[in-house]
């Protein structure tokens, strides 16, 4: 079910309880501000989430609540994952799902990176 963006942190959220250490996932990279882990249900040959260490439901939440430190420490992540992955070369993509148009089903907010293969038109009309 997609979720309305502007709801308070549930601390029972999936990627909350990933983060508590209380479910397990495939661990890309981790550091002070974020963890990347493969996406469950992957979409692309190479389909990995980041996520910050703090508690932000989403895209908007974060980019107006969260710390400087926080923001450039969870960007710097997300692009140290993809080079890592070898993605920067043949391209990825980015993507975060924000609130109920945009079908944002988990409620922390996650980068989505795709690569592995040429991608496509970015939306489907
Ligand atoms: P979104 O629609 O942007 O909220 O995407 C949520 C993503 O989380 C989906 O791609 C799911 O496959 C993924 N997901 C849900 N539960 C888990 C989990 N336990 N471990 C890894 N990925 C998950």
């Amino acid at each position: 079910m997609p979720i309305d963006a502007t709801q308070p942190y549930d601390d029972q959220n999936i990627f909350a309880k990933i983060l508590r250490g209380e479910i397990p996932n495939r661990t890309v990279y981790e550091d002070e501000w974020a963890l990347a882990f493969h996406d469950i249900n992957p979409q692309a040959p190479e389909h990995v989430l980041v996520i910050p260490k703090g508690a932000y439901v989403c895209w908007d939440d974060f980019s107006a609540k969260a710390s400087d430190a926080e923001i450039a420490g969870f960007v710097r992540a997300v692009g140290h994952v993809a080079r890592t992955m070898g993605l920067v070369e043949p391209g990825y993509r980015l993507l975060a799902n924000t609130g109920l148009d945009a079908h944002q089903e988990v409620p922390h907010l996650h980068v989505h990176i795709f690569g592995g293969k040429p991608l496509g038109p970015m939306l489907m009309r």
